[in-house]
């Protein structure tokens, strides 16, 4: 039994069981009903007199936390006979209950970790406890995981179930530039961006950032079209080559380090955490400017 690699902060709480009783066969994914940081969630497990947890908690920033190791019972969805077989995991959500791209895209690679490491071979949504994916609302009196995520449930069990046969999740988002136009600035990583990064980078173009190790996702979370595997991106390597930091086509805190550090040298804002190596929204924003702006990633200065 292992805990995912996906995991950047660990609070583990007291409040669990130990062990379970029964093979991990569910995931059960609730809301916060709050916007809280994956700190802010493991601080309110911390207190014994709190009683809950969950196994993992994913901030709206896509960074994910681990408070209950797998194999130990979480104290999540008020029913021991679900949580002795679930993973439980906290989202935190905006105040219609929506879970930002960032929360979402790690909850589905959150969900399809869990399944491989599991042997759960996926994800079905029956809306009753036939199938393995579960709302806390059916055991207890509360309305998680609210109703903008019940409502997301099976589109849920599909893109896992994409991410586990191989096949790439698709990018559901509008198009929000068009190639050779300007890129629409609104921080998010999805195909036009990585379209331009790679005409820009001279290399292949298929707006998808492919063969990326599951373990970087926390470093590359403000990108939308990751696609992973083993064998790095032709682009990457590239980028890595005009950064003049190791070449192996695996996007992690190195890069994203080196890449913010030179759109800040050229005078782009990466936001209020500056250079941290988590190429998130705000960094995504200013790797937009610089490509609306013709940026070519040589670094003259
Ligand atoms: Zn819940």
């Amino acid at each position: 039994m292992s805990n995912s690699p996906l995991v950047c902060y660990t609070k583990l709480s007291p409040n669990h069981s130990n062990g379970r009783n029964h093979k991990i066969d569910r995931i059960t994914p609730h809301y916060m009903a709050g916007n809280c940081t994956i700190e802010t969630c493991g601080e309110i497990f911390a207190p014994v007199s709190r009683q809950a947890s969950s196994n993992y908690g994913i901030g709206s920033d896509g960074r994910i936390g681990m408070y209950v190791e797998e194999h130990n019972r979480p104290w999540t969805s008020g029913s021991a006979a679900n949580d002795n077989r679930a993973v439980t995991i906290e989202c935190a959500n905006l105040g219609d209950g929506s879970l930002t791209s960032a929360c979402w895209n790690s909850l589905v690679s959150l969900c399809a970790d869990i399944c491989r490491r599991n042997d759960i071979p996926s994800l079905s949504y029956t809306g009753d406890t036939r199938g393995n994916l579960t709302m806390h609302k059916w055991f207890q009196s509360t309305d998680c995981p609210g109703p903008w995520l019940s409502h997301e449930f099976e589109r849920l069990a599909r893109e896992v179930n994409a991410m586990l046969s191989g096949g790439v999740v698709p990018d559901v988002r509008p198009a929000n530039n068009t190639h050779g136009g300007k890129l629409e600035v609104d921080g998010v990583g999805g195909y036009n961006t990585v379209l331009d990064m790679q005409h820009a980078l001279a290399t292949y173009e298929d707006g998808t950032l492919s063969g990326q190790w599951i373990g970087n996702q926390c470093y590359i979370w403000g990108f939308t079209v990751v696609e992973y595997g083993a064998e790095g991106s032709p682009m990457v390597k590239a980028l890595q080559r005009e950064l003049g930091i190791g070449i192996d086509g695996l996007w992690g805190c190195e890069t994203s380090g080196a890449l913010q550090t030179m759109l800040v040298k050229c005078g782009y804002d990466v936001g209020s955490c500056g250079v941290d190596g988590y190429f998130g929204s705000d960094s995504v924003k200013a790797l937009q400017r610089y490509l609306n702006d013709g940026g070519d990633f040589h670094c003259r200065l």
